[in-house]
Parts: structure tokens; sequence; C-alpha cells
């Protein structure tokens, strides 16, 4: 999916967390959404290229983000985070889709 509907998503997303919660807490919960990015940022930079949609587009980063989440800001907003994150995971299963399990498994889930 391309970058641009993960941000106008977000902005609906993060509309959403702070009419229902607070604004930290949408502020939060949308940056879990741009943690899988960080793996699109190293292939445009140039550093670990080949690891797009692999290194941080996995059940595993997700898992320990959320966790990281989770102590930092309570369990609401850690689970939230999640949920954020699979919602990312689940726009990019176009295309090459992603690697669900990676490091255990290079399998792509995708459609
Ligand atoms: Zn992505």
């Amino acid at each position: 999916m391309k970058q641009w509907v993960h941000v106008i998503l977000q902005v609906f997303i993060f509309l959403l967390v702070y009419y229902l919660l607070d604004l930290k807490s949408a502020a939060v919960v949308t940056s879990a959404h741009f943690i899988p990015t960080i793996d699109f940022l190293m292939l445009k930079l140039g550093v670990l290229g080949g690891m797009h949609r692999r290194l941080f587009h996995n059940i595993f980063a997700a898992g320990i983000a959320s966790l990281l989440y989770y102590q930092l800001f309570g369990p609401l907003i850690g689970l939230l985070g999640f949920l954020n994150m699979i919602f990312h995971f689940a726009l990019d299963l176009t295309g090459r889709g992603i690697a669900i399990f990676y490091p255990l498994s290079e399998y792509r889930l995708r459609l």
C-alpha cells in the first residue's frame, strides 16, 4: 500500500482515538502504525534495503513494540498500538506481502 494511504487512514485513526480518549493516547496509538515503516525508511536510506516488509513487518516486532507501549503507557494503549500495527500489516498484504514470521520463516503472507 502506498505510504500516503497509510497517512490518510492514520489521520482518521488519530481523530477517532482523540475523540474517544485524549490527545496523548491518539498520538501514541498513531505512532504505533508507523513502527513498521522503519524498514521502508531503511530501504530509502540504503541501509539493509532487503529488509523491507521483513524486519519490522512481522508479528514478533509488533509484539515487542506492543509490550513496550504496554509498559510505558498502559494496557489499553498497548492493545490499541498492537491493533494499529496489525492494521498496517493488513494494508501491506498486497503485492509482495509481508514476512509475518520473520526471522523464523521467510514465508510471505499476501493476498
Ligand atoms: Zn508497511
